[in-house]
């Protein structure tokens, strides 16, 4: 039986969203692995914490929390990953301690991503940069590597850091309180550096508050065949740096999916309308026609059938998680003249009733609802 959000968080059903982040803080300090090393049932905690945050300070979640219990996220969190890992506890600290709550004070490095690596040194980590990247489906299908201009922030040359004072580096304050149990301690971050640890020496005029500044750099970025529109890469450690010690964020790359003027993809298929002449239908013919890796040429067998699908194997996309390549599926339309001369009119009107121009579907000649179940069996 899972354990209750609110009860993990020791709130009521009415709490407050400030109750909800100030009890969350709490937790979050109390259960911290780096105040628990090795301590596995603090680290349980933890994320239990976090995952109960994650829920109820979502108004959405909440109500849906509020309405069918643990019931609404089965599956595990998130829908099938089973349990927040670390990375997300510590991204989702840029919430709860970031812009002054966590660092705030002077000189101190707050609003930051958050706190990566972990094993003991607390590091601070770069906000991630977001870009979006538009692929020709030539592009998707064969891979890519792109040269992309991205603005990051650096570390300003000239820029030195020093151990911060007020903590000695460690990043936390251990402050002694009476209560009416008692002496207790409590260690919270430094709200002098942030919880780096670390705080500014000297800084050139032309740095932020943090000794950073924006720089422009080409970033190279290797795209596999087979991206769709919509999903996203990561170029890990090519987001902005952070001061200090601090490791640089990530570099998220959007894809978006081009046009293309005559291939309309599906999956990893393609499909290409090819229209042919009523005499090219009637006498076979040669045809140019478009594929990801350039023009083709096809034969088109004499007496074809307009709505005929021709299916060209391994000349489709290949597949993101490299279960082979599709297909280009090519379907021949037959162009039907609008206007004919006398001449032509003559000609058609005695070929109908010849005896060679009556529609006679052939065993093989499958109707197109036979065929397009054919294509999805
Ligand atoms: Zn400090």
């Amino acid at each position: 039986m899972k354990k209750d959000y609110y009860e993990i968080l020791g709130l009521s059903k009415s709490a407050t969203k400030a109750e909800i982040k100030k009890a969350y803080r709490k937790k979050a300090i109390e259960f911290h692995p780096d105040k628990n090393p090795g301590d596995s049932s603090a680290e349980e905690s933890f994320k239990k914490a976090a995952e109960a945050y994650e829920i109820l300070s979502n108004d959405e979640k909440r109500a849906k929390y509020d309405r069918f219990g643990h019931q609404a996220f089965e599956g595990g969190f998130g829908g099938g990953g089973g349990g927040m890992n670390m990375d997300d506890i510590f991204s989702q600290f840029g919430d709860i301690f970031g812009n002054g709550g966590f660092g705030g004070g002077g000189g101190g490095f707050s609003g930051f991503g958050g706190f990566g690596g972990g094993g003991g040194q607390r590091r601070v980590k770069g906000s991630n940069l977001r870009i979006r990247v538009s692929l020709t489906l030539e592009e998707i299908a064969n891979g890519a590597e792109k040269k992309i201009k991205v603005k990051r922030k650096v570390q300003a040359e000239g820029t030195t850091y020093k151990t911060c004072s007020t903590c000695s580096g460690t990043g936390q304050v251990t402050r002694i309180t009476n209560t009416i149990l008692g002496r207790m301690q409590t260690a919270s971050p430094c709200t002098v550096c942030g919880g780096a640890g670390q705080t500014i020496d000297q800084k050139p005029a032309d740095a932020d508050a943090h000794g950073l500044i924006s720089k422009e750099e080409t970033v190279t970025i290797k795209i596999p065949a087979g991206v769709e529109d919509g999903m996203q890469l990561k170029v890990s450690s090519k987001g902005n740096e952070a001061p200090g010690n601090g490791v640089p964020g990530d570099l998220l790359v959007a894809i978006e999916e081009k046009e293309h003027p005559t291939l309309q993809r599906e999956g990893d298929n393609l499909h290409y309308d090819l229209y042919i002449s009523y005499s090219e239908a009637v006498l076979g013919a040669s045809k140019e026609i478009d594929t990801v890796s350039g023009k083709v040429r096809i034969k088109i067998d004499e007496g074809v059938q307009s709505g005929k699908i021709l299916r060209l194997r391994g000349k489709g996309i290949s597949n993101i998680n490299g279960y082979g390549k599709g297909d280009l599926l090519v379907h021949v339309n037959v162009w039907t003249p609008k206007v004919l001369n006398r001449e032509q009119k003559d000609f058609f009107e005695k070929m109908a009733t010849d005896e060679n121009f009556q529609p006679n579907p052939e065993k093989s000649d499958k109707s197109f609802f036979e065929k397009v179940k054919d294509m999805f069996s």
